[in-house]
């Protein structure tokens, strides 16, 4: 675990929930209460799953300033209405729920690393820990999200509401690409440094995704059309996010 805080450098000398308490208030009673389970990667690359209850993982990589200012406001922001999201509730989300979604499924991201995978801590880099706790908000140059609809676990005793993929992008799209599900939200993101000649390739918006991040016009959540856990575990990024830019 890392001694001083990837945001701020100041001394990690606070706890912060990798997924916040506040939604285990929100969530059925049955849910929290059932034994769940969670994935980490160990420091030798290895996939273990270790017992947990529903949002009661913590981290302790923050100093209490960001941990008690800017990260509980970014808590703040999504807190009215991201449960109903994440029981694919029918609301429309504006451009200012886009920005706290995305930012809040980032900050959420970076926890995930760091608290799970043990053996890439760095799979998101330093600078887009500086940029979120710098402007409070994902990069708006290299960054694009999109938001999928995964029909609900169904089952709420089994604790799968918070999965969590992760990887580095090679090659001429440098980067990385996260898939953050919670409930039936999935969000998927991708951070890329580009070589000369590649420019990002923004997610448009069909029936099955909507484009979260830059952040548009409202839409009506959920889309249309669901998203299968296996087509979600198959989405290869560098077809989908970074193009030639035209001469
Ligand atoms: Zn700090």
């Amino acid at each position: 675990m890392p001694t001083t805080f990837v945001f701020c450098g100041g001394k990690a000398g606070s706890r912060e929930h990798v997924l916040p308490q506040w939604l285990r208030r929100q969530a059925p009673e049955k849910f929290v209460k059932a034994g769940g389970t969670r994935t980490i990667r160990t420091k030798q690359g290895e996939y273990r799953q270790i017992a947990e209850l529903f949002a009661t993982a913590t981290v302790k990589c923050v100093c209490s300033t960001c941990n008690n200012v800017w990260m509980s406001g970014v808590e703040q922001k999504v807190q009215p209405f991201l449960y109903h999201v994440m029981r694919g509730q029918p609301m429309t989300l504006g451009p200012d729920e886009h920005t706290a979604l995305a930012t809040w499924a980032m900050k959420t991201s970076m926890m995930m690393v760091q608290s799970s995978m043990l053996d890439d801590l760095t799979v998101i880099p330093r600078a887009d820990y500086l940029q979120l706790h710098r402007h409070g908000q994902p990069s708006m140059r290299r960054t694009t999200a999109r938001a999928l609809y995964v029909e609900p676990p169904g089952n709420e005793h089994q604790h799968e509401w918070g999965t969590f993929h992760a990887s580095r992008i090679g090659g001429k799209t440098n980067g990385y690409s996260i898939i953050l599900r919670t409930g039936a939200l999935a969000m998927q993101f991708t951070s890329l440094r580009l070589a000369a000649g590649y420019e990002t390739a923004r997610y448009g918006e069909n029936g099955q995704q909507l484009r979260l991040w830059p952040p548009t016009e409202a839409f009506s959540w959920p889309p249309p059309i669901p998203t299968s856990i296996d087509e979600l575990a198959s989405m290869h990024p560098a077809r989908v996010w970074a193009k030639k830019r035209k001469a």
